[in-house]
């Protein structure tokens, strides 16, 4: 099996076997950029060694002999030859990119020798063990897996001894001393030597890179971002070029255009004299890339060349990795770079200006949930500007992930994670810089704070990748995680205290804000969805109950309602009490009276609500839930009850009993009705049409509301089309009597009012038997709607009110179910029934209109399956509308 490639063995498309980062610096090679030789080491060798128990596979070592020997012919030098050496670096790069995940080791065949060869050759004692103290230090942490806190102790005694900040500017024989503490180090900590034979370094980084593959921080990183455990990192072994041969050198990583914003512009981060890591660890102030453009202009200008010829030949924005060696250039990495929701949205957008990409592929490229960022919260102006005038802005630092948060502040990630699962706090974790093992943090926290770091600094990237807002490189900011505290324009703020931090503009606020949703106004975003709505076939409704919800949900684009749920009306305050006068009835005559009353109410309702809707349908279910709902609760009567007894005893019949007694007499049969409307599972009881059934008074009243409502609005030239939805059918007789009753009134107020109307009279599919019978259904009905909630409810016999907060959760823990029911389809079991609704229900009235109007509706894997199912349109709230709308597109494409 061929195990290893040369990088002009490769292409950009053979990212499977040979890793992201292999594959494109294969294919950067084929461009003609300069990459530094090297050759990569397959994933499949990696899923070998694992496999195998950590032991290479047959042919490997051979494999990766051969190549080496290859590179050095290539470079005219050799690993481990003191007179010219060639060092290279060994490093992780898995199918997706997983940034910071894994591991990476530098200057591999640096030892005693070579370092010394290395100083006769260029003449630079600071430069050569500045190198090697960084391999000694690096094997020491990711291949002898030691502890990173003492090698970092021992730099900060060197440089407090010569008073300086960074490490670069240390001398040479304090990096030859460093080197031989860290070489102490080793041997002390692990009971092993530093190995000086280069072969032995290269085969144990190796080793070191493929078991990173399974670090506790990259398994964190991939069951957050959903990559899947078994696809193994490939080893890509790379000659080094060296950023930290003086000024005239240096390393960075930019963006093809700036990914917090989309904007057309290259952004990024440069550090001069450095290496690697530097630049994205933060423990160094990095300068922004316009400082190339100043210093090095021919060098900046042919970086800005490289990156647009990325662009161009990736057809998308680039995340690129560069060192420049002694005024050379070269290009070390180029990945499609991880972007905000708003900056994903704006570029996909462009790309199709820029004829790089078409509609279709644009659509496709951004993610259903990422426009859920554009409805998020954002704190309120007039909040902010109340907090500025406080004096609690503290600082500004670089907004380098968009979105407001607020939250109490954790000094560390595992604090932060605590807080927020256990306490179920909103937290800000805030850190000097953030490392790779910080990840279970920052996904805990609802916002990320660091005081250094730069743009494409770990934080940075990822708070992007996961939408959280992030503020990085508040350098006023002074983090003590001694003494768990921050100081900030002179204040104190304690950890557990409050912060603010606004992702959008960089700003840190002291205590909490109050946040407020914007409107959907970005040009990107509804030019995106225009084209998203030019490909799905699949209707997008919103479930409104309200004027104003039903505006909302046609700004945001929705064609229509698909629940408006009739009960909310009856529970406002001026409407309960007539509400309650009508269940607690003793006559028809007092039964009636109270549903006069109530008429009005109902009727301005659907006026409000088809008034907005003008020209787009409007589906009202009737009254659906129990009635002891709209009563008082049963235990609270029962306490009242029996406190006014014991007061009454003691009043023993004086003059100011009179009053209570009265009282007594209503609450005990307040008590009475709600008592015998008791039922042991009123979830399965009487409801829905059952209700209707019993009462058919109360939804005539609603029917004739609806069409009162609808002549008037005809009348007007509002364009109405009602349509009238009966829940909880379980047998088509149910429907058939409910039916003739609904429509009669129907058709008696339209004759009175001398107007017709467009309407539908449908049911909803929320119980099994009705699936199962929904070609008889469909005689009857003109439209189904998926009851999804309920549906899901008694398919699977779960109470939806209790599950979630008991064994149900116990269940998605232990992985006895993949996925809560109620949040995504049960496709298998519920989907099967909906399936079999469809085709009986299509059988006996082709046009059927279906639809689905549970809270799956906004669900994305759901309206993908909607979509196969054939249904008409899917509904869900409005602020999951724009969502629906991409991921039908995505559905139909
Ligand atoms: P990561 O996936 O964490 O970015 P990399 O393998 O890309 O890890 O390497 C870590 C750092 O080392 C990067 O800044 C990279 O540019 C730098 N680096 C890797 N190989 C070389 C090399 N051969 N010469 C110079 N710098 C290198
Ligand atoms: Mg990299
Ligand atoms: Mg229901």
């Amino acid at each position: 099996e061929k195990w290893v490639y040369l990088f002009d063995e490769g292409r950009g498309d053979m990212k499977d076997l040979l890793g992201g980062k292999g594959a494109n610096l294969a294919e950067m090679t084929l461009l003609g950029l300069p990459v530094p030789p090297g050759f990569i080491v397959t994933t499949q060798a990696c899923n070998a060694f694992l496999a195998a128990g950590n032991r290479f596979p047959e042919g490997l070592w051979e494999q990766e002999l051969a190549a080496l020997r290859k590179l050095e012919k290539r470079m005219g030098r050799s690993l481990g030859d003191p007179e010219n050496a060639l060092l290279v670096s060994c490093r992780s790069g898995a199918k997706l990119s997983m940034p910071g995940m894994m591991d990476t080791l530098l200057n591999l065949g640096l030892n005693d020798a070579v370092a010394e060869g290395l100083v006769a050759e260029t003449g630079d004692a600071r430069f050569a063990y500045d190198a090697y103290r960084r391999l000694v230090q690096m094997f020491g942490t990711v291949v002898l897996g030691l502890p990173g806190e003492p090698f970092e102790r021992v730099l900060e005694e060197y440089r407090r001894q010569r008073g300086l900040e960074n490490d670069a500017a240390l001398p040479a024989e304090d990096l030859e001393a460093i080197t031989r503490a860290f070489q102490h180090l080793i041997r002390e900590k692990s009971g092993r030597d530093f190995p000086q034979e280069p072969l032995e370094q290269l085969r144990l980084a190796t080793e070191a890179v493929f078991r990173s593959w399974n670090g506790k921080r990259a398994r964190d990183y991939r069951d957050a971002a959903g990559i899947p455990h078994d696809l193994g990192t490939a080893v890509n072994i790379v000659t080094m070029v060296f950023g930290n041969r003086g000024e005239d050198s240096g390393t960075g990583v930019v963006t093809t255009r700036n990914v917090s914003t989309g904007e057309r512009e290259m952004e990024g981060d440069y550090l001069s004299n450095a290496q690697g890591e530097d630049v994205v660890s933060g423990t160094r102030p990095t300068l922004r890339i316009s400082a190339l453009k100043e210093r090095h202009p021919k060098l900046y200008a042919q970086l800005a060349r490289y990156c647009q010829k990325l662009e161009r030949h990736f057809r998308d924005v680039q995340d690129v990795e560069f060192t420049i060696e002694q005024g050379k250039l070269w290009m070390l990495q180029t990945r499609d770079a991880k972007r905000t929701a708003q900056a994903a949205v704006r570029i996909a957008v462009e790309l199709v200006r820029e004829k790089l990409i078409n509609r279709k592929q644009a659509v496709l490229r951004v993610k259903p949930e990422q426009i859920d960022f554009f409805l998020h919260p954002q704190f309120a102006p007039a909040d902010k500007q109340a907090a500025r005038d406080r004096g609690d802005l503290l600082a500004t630092g670089l907004n380098v992930s968009p979105g407001a948060a607020s939250g109490v502040v954790a000094l560390d990630a595992d604090t932060a994670e605590r807080w927020s699962k256990e306490e179920k706090k909103a937290v800000i974790m805030v850190r000097p810089e953030t490392r790779p093992d910080d990840v279970h943090g920052m996904l805990a926290a609802q916002g990320i704070l660091t005081s250094r770091g730069g743009r494409t600094s770990h934080a940075a990237l990822v708070a992007r990748q996961f939408g959280k807002p992030a503020v990085v490189g508040v350098s006023e900011l002074e983090v003590d995680c001694e003494k768990r505290q921050l100081t900030v324009a002179g204040r104190v703020i304690r950890e557990g205290d409050t912060l603010s931090i606004d992702g959008t503009t960089g700003e840190v606020f002291a205590g909490p804000l109050e946040t407020v949703i914007p409107d959907l106004k970005d040009e990107y975003i509804l030019e995106l969805l225009r084209w998203a709505d030019g490909f799905r076939t699949l209707g997008v409704y919103a479930n409104a109950d309200y004027p104003h919800d039903a505006e909302r949900a046609r700004q945001l684009g929705s064609e229509g309602i698909g629940l408006c749920r009739t009960e909310h009306m009856f529970f406002e305050k001026d409407r309960l009490p007539h509400v309650q006068r009508m269940i607690l009835a003793r006559t028809e005559e007092e039964r009636d009276e109270a549903l006069a009353t109530l008429l009005p109410f109902q009727r301005k309702d659907f006026l409000g609500l088809f008034r907005v809707m003008d020209g787009q349908p409007v589906t009202i279910r009737l009254i659906d839930p129990p009635l002891h709902e709209f009563l008082p609760n049963h235990d609270v009567l029962l306490h009242d009850v029996t406190e006014l007894e014991t007061r009454l005893e003691l009043l023993e019949g004086r003059h100011e009993a009179k009053g209570l007694e009265e009282k007594l007499a209503q609450k005990r049969s307040l008590l009475e009705a709600v008592e015998s409307m008791r039922e042991a599972n009123p979830m399965l009881g009487l409801r829905g049409v059952r209700l209707g059934i019993h009462l058919p008074a109360l939804v005539r009243m609603q029917v004739r509301a609806i069409f009162e409502a609808a002549c008037r609005c005809t009348r007007e030239g509002v364009h109405v089309f009602p349509k009238v939805m009966i829940p909880l059918i379980a047998h088509s007789n149910e429907l058939r009597v409910e039916k003739e009753l609904l429509e009669a009134e129907a058709r008696a107020v339209m004759e009175e009012q001398g107007v017709e109307v467009e309407y539908q009279f449908g049911t909803m599919i929320e119980i099994p038997r009705a699936a199962i019978i929904a070609d008889q259904l469909a005689r009857e009905a003109e439209f189904f709607s998926f009851g999804t909630n309920d549906l899901t409810q008694t398919t699977y016999g779960i109470s939806r009110d209790d599950a979630e907060t008991g064994f149900l959760s116990e269940y998605l823990q232990k992985r006895i179910l993949p996925e809560n029911p109620f949040a995504t389809l049960d496709q298998r079991g519920v989907g099967a029934l909906m399936e079999l609704a469809v085709r009986l229900g299509r059988q006996t009235r082709p046009k059927l209109d279906l639809g689905i109007c549970g809270e799956h509706g906004g669900d994305p894997k759901t309206i993908a399956f909607c979509h196969r199912l054939g249904l008409d349109y899917v509904s869900c709230s409005p602020y999951r509308v724009p969502i629906a709308r991409l991921a039908a597109a995505h559905a139909a494409l």
